[in-house]
């Protein structure tokens, strides 16, 4: 059960509702923070003559006694999504967000040329991984720290975030150290071991949907987030497996609506890696925006041809304008707005 308490609530009164009832034998923890105010959750089942007790204690202004499964991702009522914010930009307000780069981090002058496009063509985020989560041991695994600190030079040198993934619990540090936003991958999702690490950086958080997650199994995972003390977490829907072999995965433009509907997380798509071929990116990227996409996650190359991981899905950096443009007429029609191009001296910070 959920007890929430009045809006005007002194602080300590979640406390001094646990000592209460602790006193009458009903173990629980403080939700406040999560709730917008105030709130204790207690273990259920509750014996009515406690249940009557607690809602004459001070300060409580009702006991919802259906536990939401999620309390700190569920919505609570009608509010609609709650921004999170990457240092000053806003994640799920009515400006939508590009976050674009390569697959990997392969080098300084492969970023350099993908942070240029990217903070030409109005992206606010870098990605690239330096921890990359290969179907073979024997594929590039990733530069490590150095491909951290090649990625938060490059955005910096073009006033970009940088969001890359932490593929294991004792690289969260290091990526929390170099990067603005962590990302948990598709195949890491429900590693919980991960998920209570890269909660304890205090860095905010993109999701990826695991290849077969369902929403329920998503929002848990996120859940994980919130609960470890993650001050944000953006969901990332990527496709899942389906029997259809002409994509690579299967976007699921159903799961990101209905996740719009279930919590106040703000929600983004990666159009790239259903794609798996470059040709594909933008129809799936226009359908995510239509959808209520909060953001894109965009693979972009120099030169894909030579790229070591995700090559055919990644997009030309010239490509990257196209997105854009996408975003701000598809992201006009649904009452989202995009920011214009950036000129080249401004990307450069010059
Ligand atoms: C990626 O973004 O490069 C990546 C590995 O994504 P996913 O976890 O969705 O496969
Ligand atoms: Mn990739």
């Amino acid at each position: 059960m959920i007890v929430l308490l009045e809006k005007s609530a002194p602080a300590g009164a979640d406390r001094a509702l646990l000592q209460l009832a602790a006193k009458l034998g009903l173990p629980g923890r403080s939700l406040s923070g999560s709730w917008g105010r105030q709130a204790v959750e207690l273990e259920d089942p509750i014996p009515a003559s406690a249940l009557r007790v607690l809602r004459a204690a001070a300060h409580v202004e009702e006991l919802l006694t259906k536990r939401p499964s999620y309390p700190h991702a569920e919505l609570e009522g009608e509010e609609g999504v709650r921004p999170v914010h990457v240092g000053e930009l806003v994640i799920g307000g009515e400006e939508l967000v590009l976050a674009a780069g390569p697959c990997a981090v392969e080098s300084e002058e492969q970023l350099e040329a993908a942070a240029a496009a990217a903070a030409r063509a109005g992206a606010k985020i870098l990605r690239g991984g330096a921890f990359k989560p290969r179907t073979r041991p024997g594929d590039f695994q990733g530069l490590g720290v150095a491909g951290l600190k090649m990625l938060r030079e490059a955005a910096d040198r073009h006033g970009l975030y940088v969001v890359t993934e932490a593929l294991d619990a004792a690289d969260c540090d290091d990526v929390a150290e170099y990067a603005d936003l962590i990302q948990i991958g598709a195949r890491t999702m429900q590693a919980t071991s991960l998920l209570k690490a890269a909660a304890r950086t205090g860095r905010p958080v993109l999701l990826k949907r695991a290849l077969s997650a369902t929403l329920d199994e998503w929002l848990g995972a996120a859940e994980y987030l919130l609960d470890g003390g993650a001050p944000g977490v953006i969901l990332c829907e990527r496709g899942s497996r389906t029997f259809e072999t002409a994509t690579r995965f299967g976007l699921d433009i159903g799961v990101l609506a209905a996740a719009r509907l279930r919590t106040h997380l703000p929600v983004f798509a990666d159009p790239s890696h259903p794609a798996g071929r470059r040709a594909l990116v933008l129809p799936l990227a226009r359908a995510a925006l239509a959808a209520g996409a909060d953001g894109l996650l965009v693979e972009a190359h120099p030169d894909p041809s030579c790229a070591r991981c995700d090559g055919p899905q990644a997009l030309l950096l010239e490509e990257l304008a196209g997105v854009a443009e996408d975003m701000r007429t598809i992201g006009g029609a649904v009452g989202r707005s995009f920011p214009a191009a950036r000129s080249p001296r401004a990307a450069a910070g010059s």
